[in-house]
Formats: structure tokens, sequence, C-alpha cells
């Protein structure tokens, strides 16, 4: 078997609960992938010997295939996530991608306006998107939109800033509640309407972060006329369908 490898290059830890690390193939051969894609890493293997392999999204530009980047959140007791920040540069990790499909469509998005909605840790694949070669001709038609916690310091205002240098576009950032919250989901929509209550119904979206949060988004713009062909979802955790109340923006 083909193994593939990657080599931690560098390695900064950007707040007291996220680090970014930057990889490169361990052959030296560029690493080409479309903005808005993930590798799975194979962090090593659990008690019981079975591998812990985590999917991440890749932050930096698919214009830069020397390497590139990922930020991912301690998560106290996560498996990977507690694995991760021990990794010492020159490190070698097994992964497989870059995966998804549906940003890897060179069909999608169609022309017109797009809405690109992340919660929490989702900002990555936000990122990835809103700095692609495939968005950069078409930022004035884009409305990206990032939601997270008061509490949540995965990605600073100051970080991204500096990732978003040179481009013009910039996500809007509200905060919502806790993961926890019983409101959550109605605050998301809440602010959803009124984002879209000025603009057109968007042709294209991608969605990710909080699976509970981006499920009842995706209803909702199918409600308003988004083709659902044209939505794409990566559900971070909250994979599963959780029963909920049928919510609803109203509008
Ligand atoms: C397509 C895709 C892209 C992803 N990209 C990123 C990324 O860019 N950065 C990143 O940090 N994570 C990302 N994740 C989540 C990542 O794959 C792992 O689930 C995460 O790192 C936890 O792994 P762990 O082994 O540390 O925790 P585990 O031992 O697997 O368990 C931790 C638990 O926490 C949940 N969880 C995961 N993330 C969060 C969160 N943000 N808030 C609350 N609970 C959470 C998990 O669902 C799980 O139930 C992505 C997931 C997917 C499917």
């Amino acid at each position: 078997m083909n193994q593939k490898l990657l080599k931690l290059v560098h390695k900064e830890n950007v707040s007291p609960s996220s680090d970014i690390y930057c990889f490169e193939r361990s052959d030296g051969s560029p690493f080409e992938f479309v903005g808005g894609q993930y590798v799975i890493l194979n962090t090593g293997n659990d008690s019981e010997g079975k591998p812990i392999k985590r999917a991440y999204s890749i932050l930096s530009s698919d214009s830069k295939t020397d390497s590139f980047q990922i930020c991912v959140k301690r998560l106290g007791t996560g498996k990977a996530s507690s694995i991760l920040p021990e990794l010492k540069l020159g490190n070698e990790l097994e992964y497989s991608g870059p995966w998804g499909k549906f940003v890897g469509d060179p069909t999608w998005p169609s022309p017109g306006f797009s809405l690109i909605l992340a919660t929490d840790t989702g900002i990555t694949s936000l990122a990835g998107l809103l700095l692609s070669q495939k968005f950069s001709g078409r930022l004035d038609s884009t409305t990206a939109v990032w939601f997270k916690t008061k509490e949540d310091d995965f990605l600073s205002e100051k970080e991204l800033k500096n990732l978003f240098k040179g481009t013009s576009n910039f996500p809007n950032i509200f905060q919502i509640p806790s993961v926890s919250d019983p409101n959550r989901i109605s605050t998301v929509l809440e602010i959803l309407k009124s984002i879209l209550g000025d603009c057109t119904v968007p042709e294209n979206a991608f969605l990710s972060g909080d699976g509970n949060i981006i499920r009842e988004v995706r209803s909702e713009l199918v409600r308003l006329g988004t083709l659902e062909s044209r939505i794409g979802m990566e559900a971070f955790f909250n994979t599963q369908r959780n029963p909920a109340p049928n919510l609803s923006l109203g509008v």
C-alpha cells in the first residue's frame, strides 16, 4: 500500500484553545487541493489499537501548494486534539485526502449570490473557501458569516485579519449562545433572517460547523428558494440529527 505522509513544518499556538499547524508532503511534491476541502489525519492509535483518524479543513489558500495550514481546537478530553499539540517539527503523520467533493466540483458555485456560513470551528472551511481561487473573482457577490460564542478564542479577529489581508472580503462575525444553550439555533435563524432581508435568496451556499445549526439553516434556505443541490454542508460536530423543535424564519 502506498502510504501518504505529511511532515509538520511549522506550528503556532494561537490561543489557549487552538493551534495552527503547517504541513507539507513528506515526498516534497505539491499538495493540490480546492479551497474548502479537508484532510483526514491519522494521529496514532487509541488504547484499543484503533487508529484515531480525524478530518481537518484546510485554512490556507489553494493558490499555495508547497504547504498548507489547519487550525485545531483543543477540546480537553478529545483524542486527536490532545495528541496534535505534542507534535514536534519534522514529525510525520499518515493522511488521506484532500476530500470534499462538493467544493471540488468545478460547476459550483453557479453564477449569482453566494452565502458562506460557519459556526464555531467551521470558520476554517469558510476561510479556505473565501481565500480560494474559485471565489477570488466573485467576492463582491459573496456574503460570509461566522457565528461564534463569546468565550470562543479559536481564531481571534487579529488572526483572521492576518489571514484575510489582501482580500476584499471579511466575514461578518456574530455572537451566539453556547453549544448547550436551547436558544442557539433560533438566534442563528433570527440573524440569518436579518442578513437575507437585505439581499436576494442565495444561489449557492456552503455551511460548516455545528450540525444542529447548519441542518436548520439548510432547511430555511431550501424553503426560501435555494436549490438543495447548490447547498454544500460539512458538520464538524453534532453530526447526527438530534430531535429538535421545528424552527422557521417566518418570512
Ligand atoms: C469535514 C470536517 C472538518 C473539520 N475541520 C476541523 C477544523 O478545521 N478544526 C477543528 O478543530 N476541528 C475540525 N473538525 C472536527 C475534528 O475532525 C475532530 O472531531 C475534533 O478535532 C475532535 O477530535 P478529538 O479526537 O480531539 O475528539 P473526540 O475524542 O473525537 O471527541 C470529542 C467530541 O467533541 C465533539 N466536537 C468536535 N469539535 C467540536 C467543537 N468545535 N465544539 C464542540 N464539540 C466538538 C466531537 O463531535 C466529539 O463528540 C472537522 C470535522 C469534519 C467532519
